[in-house]
């Protein structure tokens, strides 16, 4: 038996528990101080009212033999009609029609972004933005794909353009991006669309945060794009949407327009996942069918909202002490500029010292992030407000 050796040729996923290590000797040693994590990626409001209704709903039909559950229906690979219809009415209301066959539900993006690469030879070059969400890169690299980068700056607004020199098979897009929190604009991702069909390659679109774009310059989906079904493929999830990120539930989106080799890659993906995946449960397709109800709309605005205010509330912080940053309008990320140049790391350890704060590293996202820090709208008020006052004492002394 032979392993697969690409898995040895993987960076250790260092950042996270780095963090955690760091922050939890910096507490064993100092008790008493209240340390503020503004590092954290996962939410912390509750569930909408009519997700859990609907939950308990679905539980007591899962009790009564006339309504019990079992697998899901195979016609859409387990996807239940309720909540299918419910994604393509959220999709006409962009303007994009799409059918049910074109919608894969899933227990949320981070599992098909990495099963999707199933449908691609090995020999394929991948392109992924540096810096960016580092399960792209792990994936291809478990895969043993060539991959390249496509450099996200200061100088292109951390929003990499295609290069069309450059000959990719699959491309990665994120956004808004974790972590820049920088978002494209519609008339940038035509170029990309315009790229991918050229090369005749496959955008891979990462919409895992496009429920906090406001701005209407900017694509809340790939295709709102002409020509985008004959080259991407969406991922969408309820993970920040609707604070789903212990429900688990997500969707993918691959256009019967995407034909490759003459062949369908919503059939094979179809082929994929009912071969290698059994559905997601019942009770929790019920709760993401609330989430774009009328009333569940409006409850997870106000969720939203709570972050987005958290995001401003940094936002001004960082205006008022002149640190350049992008993202936090459009995206629950902000992505700031290490102060008097100093390194990531470095900037952690003053921040977790002197103010007690904590947030993430951004060379742990890519070689570009290095002399970047990330901040995280998905705490309290009260502690993001009294995160930034202390980041405010502690730079302009
Ligand atoms: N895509 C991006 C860019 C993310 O930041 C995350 C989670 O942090 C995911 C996908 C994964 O989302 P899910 O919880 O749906 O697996």
């Amino acid at each position: 038996m032979k392993i697969n050796r690409h898995f040895l040729e993987l960076h250790d996923s260092y950042l996270f528990s780095t963090v955690g290590r760091k922050t939890a000797e910096y507490i064993a040693a100092h008790p008493g101080r209240k340390v503020i994590r503004l590092s954290i990626g996962d939410v912390t409001r509750p569930l909408a009212p009519a997700v859990i209704d609907a939950m308990h709903r679905a539980v007591d039909d899962m009790s009564k033999k006339e309504t019990f559950k079992g697998y899901g229906p195979d016609r859409y690979c387990y996807g239940y009609d309720v909540l299918l219809d419910s994604i393509v009415h959220s999709y006409a209301r962009k303007g994009i029609s799409l059918e049910k066959s074109e919608i894969f539900i899933s227990d949320g993006a981070k599992s098909d972004l990495g099963n999707i690469l199933d449908l691609f030879a090995p020999e394929n070059t991948v392109l992924v933005p540096d810096p960016v969400y580092p399960v792209y890169v792990d994936t291809n690299v478990m895969a043993g794909r060539k991959i390249l980068f496509a450099d996200a700056t200061a100088r292109n607004g951390f929003l990499p353009m295609p290069d069309f020199s450059v000959d990719a098979d699959i491309i990665y897009l994120c956004s808004p991006n974790n972590p820049t929190g920088a978002a494209y604009t519609k008339e940038q991702l035509k170029e990309w669309v315009r790229y991918a069909l050229k090369k005749d390659a496959v955008l891979l679109y990462d919409a895992a945060y496009e429920y906090f774009i406001t701005d209407p310059a900017l694509a809340r989906s790939v295709f709102e794009i002409e020509g985008a079904k004959e080259c991407a493929i969406e991922f969408c999830s309820y993970s920040k949407t609707a604070g789903f990120t212990g429900v688990r539930c997500g969707y993918t989106v691959v256009p019967q327009a995407l034909i490759r080799e003459g062949t369908s890659l919503n059939k094979l993906w179809a082929r994929r996942q009912s071969t290698k995946f059994n559905g997601v449960s019942y009770i929790t397709q019920m709760g993401a069918a609330a989430v774009f109800t009328e009333e569940g709309e409006k409850q997870i605005a106000e969720n939203l909202g709570y972050y987005r205010e958290n995001a401003a509330i940094i936002a001004d912080c960082l205006d008022g002490i002149g640190i350049r940053y992008t993202g936090g309008k459009n995206s629950p990320y902000i992505w700031m500029e290490c102060p008097g140049g100093m390194g990531s790391w470095e900037f952690f350890d003053y921040l977790l010292e002197n103010a007690n704060v904590v947030g993430t590293p951004g060379s742990g996202f890519g070689k570009n992030g290095e002399g970047f820090f990330r901040l995280t709208a998905f705490g309290t008020k009260e502690d993001t407000a009294e995160a930034c006052c202390r980041i405010r004492d502690l730079l302009t002394k």
